[in-house]
């Protein structure tokens, strides 16, 4: 005899879980939801909004996206080694998407670049506190406050641990452990997995990608989101598709110093390896994936940005040459008090050296190469780039010390992908069948960018879980419906 009864069980409350919940409710049925914290929302919380393709906020803006286009550069960008059908779904959903959630009550600011080569489709939420990090919290406590008043039963502090399937194999209850620690069964016709990947949990990590977490694999690690979704849809019978990480380079160490500093080394100045050579062309390391793998294919996995007192100091005049919605601010003026508070605290993420040669030295680079590298870098910025061809405007010489450099290691969101799904977010076995009443959403379900995260249509990770975590909804009302007919 099952504890709870539902149709539908939603597991897990990030923003793909809230939106499944919701929509299935709103679809009329009935909700059970299991969250693992003590609070909904997610990594989402930590983040500043969806995707949307052809929103109302573009049209106002004259920004010319269209779903035709967004979907020709993502099938160019992932080599169309993606489900373009769940693509398109996805990307024709999403501007009713910002409609529906506006409904409930979220704002917005308008739709964003991330960064200059990107595309505006970054729907950042509007908070009471301006731009900036955590504003799509106030979207998660809006799906919130509407699944409650829609009547959808809440459970948190209560992970889910197994789906249970029925003789004919479809779905029929969820296991899940509840705050007191006491095991509950859940009847159920189906059940929604949206826990999130497993980006805090490194071996999962190791096993799935073969990076080794605080090593060569710097990625934000959000408590609770260790995998479990993924396991218990493969136990189920779903097929495993390739997890990856959803990579956005980190600055090891030198984000907890004032922005200024992380600020000035972002900027596209000089990039090297561990042999003291250039890999890139720098304008490009604002498209932190792209940053972010760039350092994977290199010895140690690490590059390191250089600069010196004379750019620093021109920073400082006239402010840096990239800002993001992220980094918004211009003004670098601290960048040297950042350094000394870097010093006084033994941060290992940041170097400051009076010659190159000392600076090579500190950071583990080879010497003569470094030098050659920055004779003909300087070279380069009096007449042009012939090595990676970076456009005249970021090329600034280095040449008086104190020199400045900053490792940039893999990181990233967290994994995305592992569940094989179709375009109605059902999972799908080995033979690509669904399993009755089984579908997942969100970071767990992500198999849309192939290797690298598609940073060209920023929003594209939050925009997925409130899109899919919709599809999933809308699929498994109908779903319990037929099956109670
Ligand atoms: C710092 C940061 C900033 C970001 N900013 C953006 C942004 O601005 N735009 C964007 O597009 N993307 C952004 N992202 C990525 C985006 O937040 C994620 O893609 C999105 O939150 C994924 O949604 P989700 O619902 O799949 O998972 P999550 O939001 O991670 O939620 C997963 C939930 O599952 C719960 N859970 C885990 N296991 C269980 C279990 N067994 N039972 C019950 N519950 C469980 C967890 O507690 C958690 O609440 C950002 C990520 C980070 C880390």
């Amino acid at each position: 005899m099952a504890d709870y009864e539902a149709q539908i069980v939603v597991i897990a409350g990030g923003p793909s879980g809230l939106s499944a919940a919701v929509q299935a409710a709103e679809d009329g049925a009935d909700v059970i939801l299991l969250e693992k914290n003590a609070a909904v929302g997610g990594a989402a919380n930590m983040g500043m909004g969806p995707l949307a393709i052809g929103s109302h906020y573009q049209q106002r803006q004259m920004i010319d996206i269209t779903v035709e286009k967004a979907l020709n550069m993502f099938m160019e960008y992932t080599h169309y080694n993606v489900d373009g059908r769940l693509v398109k779904r996805y990307f024709e959903q999403s501007a009713e998407t910002i409609e529906w959630l506006e409904d409930m009550g979220v704002e917005f600011e308008g739709a964003y670049k991330y960064f200059t080569k990107s595309e505006a489709t970054w729907h950042i939420v509007k908070t009471d506190q301006g731009i900036g990090p955590r504003a799509a919290s106030f979207m998660n406590k809006a799906l919130y406050d509407r699944a409650l008043e829609l009547g959808v039963q809440v459970m948190l502090e209560t992970p889910a641990k197994k789906i249970l399937k029925d003789e004919e194999g479809k779905v029929c209850g969820v296991l899940a452990t509840n705050k007191e620690g006491k095991e509950i069964e859940i009847a159920c016709k189906a059940a929604i997995i949206c826990c999130g990947g497993g980006g805090a949990n490194p071996d999962f990590i190791k096993e799935q990608t073969g990076y080794t977490f605080g090593v060569d694999m710097f990625n934000f690690a959000v408590p609770g989101n260790v995998g479990d979704g993924i396991k218990m849809a493969w136990e189920a019978g779903a097929a495993q598709v390739p997890v990856r990480i959803e990579q956005a380079a980190n600055f090891e160490g030198i984000d907890e110093l004032p922005q200024s500093v992380p600020n000035v080394l972002m900027q596209p100045n000089l990039l090297v390896n561990k042999f003291g050579k250039r890999v890139m062309d720098e304008e490009q390391m604002q498209n932190t994936t792209y940053l972010s793998n760039a350092a994977s294919h290199q010895k140690g996995r690490v590059l390191y940005s250089i600069v010196d007192t004379t750019i620093v100091k021109d920073y400082i005049r006239n402010g840096v040459d990239e800002i993001s919605m992220v980094r918004f601010n211009p003004d670098v003026s601290d960048f040297f008090e950042g350094v000394e508070i870097a010093e006084k605290t033994g941060n290992k993420g940041l170097f400051k050296a009076d010659t190159l040669e000392e600076l090579a030295e500190k950071c583990g680079i080879d010497v003569d190469n470094l030098i050659e590298t920055v004779d003909d870098y300087n070279d380069y910025c009096d007449g042009y780039d012939e090595e990676f061809f970076k456009r005249k405007k970021y090329l600034r010489p280095l040449t008086k010390g104190p020199y400045y450099a900053a490792a940039v290691r893999p990181g990233g969101y967290g994994t995305v992908g592992g569940i094989r799904i179709n375009e109605n977010c059902e999972c799908c076995d080995d033979d690509y069948e669904p399993i009755p009443g089984l579908y997942a959403a969100g970071a767990d379900a992500c198999n849309l960018y192939d290797d690298s995260y598609m940073f060209l249509l920023p929003g594209n990770s939050m925009g997925w879980a409130v899109n899919s975590g919709r599809i999933a909804g809308m699929e498994a009302a109908e779903y319990v419906e037929d099956e109670e007919d």
